[in-house]
């Protein structure tokens, strides 16, 4: 495995993030998430790449069928590579993640990011819910505990350090993704083995 996929609403952080992870400066262009390919960048501190996948219906601005043709694409992608991905992070607001998911749950509504979620669950990729902005978020354990029950995890969050990752891209406050990210990696290791 050697690829880490990145994904996250606008606005989140995401390109804080991927500027910390790589090195690299993200302008409006070429910002994570609003492409209509995935985009690969070197992790800089570690042996693999990380890619960036359009929207998956999180682009506002296109039409209804151009978002679904995204997302198929989206899942085409995951599924060709899936045994190459080591993880797949999902990049959340922490201090408006658990308004923006109930305003989205619904008798036939699913939030995009729990949707997602589960995609990755699905195809065997493990999913790193990456909770960023933490600075803005007072009462740390009760935002992280909802956002884990949010995602079918059932609390304490801190039983979910290999899926929950609180973090404050902005300042280089990262050590918990890439924590998540090496108990992935060891995991991998121990299956190769077998
Ligand atoms: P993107 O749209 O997901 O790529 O998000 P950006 O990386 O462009 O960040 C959106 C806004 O959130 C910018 O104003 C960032 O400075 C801010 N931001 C990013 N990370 C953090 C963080 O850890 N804490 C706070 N308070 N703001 C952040």
């Amino acid at each position: 495995a050697d690829e880490v996929v990145l994904v996250g609403r606008s606005n989140v952080g995401k390109s804080t993030l991927m500027r910390e992870l790589t090195g690299h400066s993200f302008d409006a262009g070429r910002k994570p998430g609003v492409t209509r390919e995935p985009n690969h960048y070197d992790w800089a501190s570690e042996d693999f790449v990380i890619s960036d996948l359009p929207g998956f219906g999180f682009m506002s601005g296109v039409s209804e069928e151009h978002r679904e043709q995204i997302k198929t694409d989206v899942v085409q992608y995951l599924e060709r590579y899936a045994e190459n991905i080591l993880a797949g992070v999902i990049v959340l607001d922490g201090k408006s993640a658990v308004d923006i998911i109930d305003r989205h749950s619904g008798e036939d509504e699913i939030p995009h990011d729990v949707e997602f979620y589960y995609l990755l669950s699905d195809l065997g990729i493990p999913p790193i819910i990456a909770v960023n902005k933490m600075d803005k978020v007072d009462d740390r354990d009760e935002r992280l505990n909802e956002i884990a029950d949010r995602f079918g995890l059932v609390p304490p969050w801190t039983q979910w350090r290999d899926t929950i990752a609180p973090m404050t891209a902005k300042r280089g406050q990262i050590s918990a993704l890439n924590d998540a990210v090496n108990m992935h990696l060891e995991d991998a290791k121990r299956d190769d083995l077998k």
